[in-house]
């Protein structure tokens, strides 16, 4: 059957962000297909008739979902139902880690201003409240962006391409 062997890969981090595909080698393509997806490697090839990873000549078993090329096939271009699926996935998890980042900016702005207006002593300090702004800034940015938004927005993310993989499966079950 195709796509057996799938879960093979042994000594793999269990899950990402606690999260743990029932795909693994979706996690394995996710690179790739945004490659495909920035057009940064030709549309046209020879890919995997399961996964749709592009295959090497030399290759007899997929590297990415380990299914035998002599029952999965080969197609010569990735069908866009399944690159949307990894779109979603990084359109989800870029959003989560701009819009944390962009939460951390203003939460040292609202610092910056209650340390101006309200700040008592050397806490009102403008030079204070300014580095504040600045390092706050930074730190609440990866904080809250490529810390917590991007662990939140991998778990959503995989969730929403992992589901439309499903449904993939599901119509093209042979
Ligand atoms: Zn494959």
């Amino acid at each position: 059957m195709a796509g057996e062997g799938a879960h093979a890969g042994t000594g793999e981090p269990a899950g990402i962000a606690g999260y743990v595909s029932p795909y693994p080698y979706l996690d394995r393509l996710q690179e790739k297909m945004e490659e495909r997806l920035a057009r940064k490697v030709p549309v046209k090839g020879r890919f995997c008739g399961f996964c749709f990873g592009r295959l090497r000549e030399s290759d007899a078993v997929c590297p990415f979902c380990a299914s035998s090329i002599d029952t999965a096939g080969t197609v010569d271009e990735i069908p866009q139902d399944v690159l949307k699926a990894y779109q979603a996935k990084q359109k989800t998890e870029g959003l989560w880690v701009h819009s944390g980042a962009f939460s951390g900016l203003l939460l040292a702005m609202a610092l910056f201003l209650l340390m101006v207006v309200w700040g008592p002593g050397l806490l009102g300090h403008p030079a204070l409240a300014f580095a504040v702004l600045i390092g706050g800034g930074y730190v609440f940015a990866q904080l809250f962006g490529t810390f917590l938004g991007a662990q939140i927005g991998y778990r959503k993310g995989a969730r929403k391409r992992d589901s439309m993989w499903a449904r993939w499966l599901e119509s093209h079950r042979r």
